[in-house]
């Protein structure tokens, strides 16, 4: 199955990729995370991402096209994946089209702008791995560790509030077309990201008809 989880940043694309994953086994594919990989490695990559990153816009799409190719091409990727965060402007969806992916499901996590930007400034992700935590809704069993390997749980950079309201500006302007893109394809599907993250981990199921 290939999916694409679409929603504002903080909606729980990451969490919810993470359950769908460990569910069907396949895996999460994260731009995002990868972009933070390599701006942390101080790659070629990582220096032309990390302005962008910073000020909560968009890194290119060629860049990002490439690194999408690249990864999709990998042998874990064979049986499917979750687009976790990709693709964010119609000319990235159309570059995955023109690569010949079928895509199954495309699944929009729905928040209202109000509750957005408290959720993004309790998230947490591991340096290391990159999993997604919450300090209220999904806390690590220790606090600032990652429960999976070990990494420290940070807040990211580009979770402060001022860059908050920016990258919501910029899902509006950019990414939300993409609701309109795929549900003229019939592929679109909705949730409505609920509090607790098991309660809306359950919807995703039920829309994709995945088995609790
Ligand atoms: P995320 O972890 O998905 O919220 O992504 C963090 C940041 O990485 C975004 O604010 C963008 O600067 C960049 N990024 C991630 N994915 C993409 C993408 N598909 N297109 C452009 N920029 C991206």
């Amino acid at each position: 199955m290939n999916l694409i989880l679409l929603g504002a940043p903080g909606a729980g694309k990451g969490t919810q990729a993470e359950a769908i994953s460990a569910k069907l086994s396949i895996p999460q594919i994260s731009t995002g995370n990868m972009l933070r990989e390599a701006v942390k490695n101080g790659t070629e990559l990582g220096l032309k991402a990390k302005a962008a990153m910073d000020s909560g816009d968009l890194v290119s799409d060629e860049i990002v096209i490439g690194i999408l190719k690249d990864r999709i091409a990998e042998d874990d990727a064979k049986n499917g994946y979750i687009l976790d965060g990709f693709p964010r402007t119609v000319a990235q969806a159309e570059a995955l089209d023109s690569m010949g992916v079928t895509i199954d499901h495309v699944l929009e996590i729905h928040v209202a702008d109000e509750r957005i930007c408290a959720r993004m400034s309790g998230r947490r992700v591991c340096e290391k791995c990159g999993a997604s935590y919450h300090v209220e809704y999904k806390p690590t069993k220790v606090e600032g560790i990652c429960d999976k390997c070990g990494g420290k749980a940070v807040q990211r950079a580009d979770d402060a509030p001022e860059t908050v309201l920016s990258r919501l500006e910029v899902y509006k302007e950019k990414t939300a077309p993409l609701k309109e893109y795929y549900a003229k394809t019939g592929k679109l599907l909705t949730v409505e990201g609920q509090e607790e993250v098991a309660d809306t981990t359950k919807l995703v199921f039920e829309a994709l008809g995945i088995q609790g």
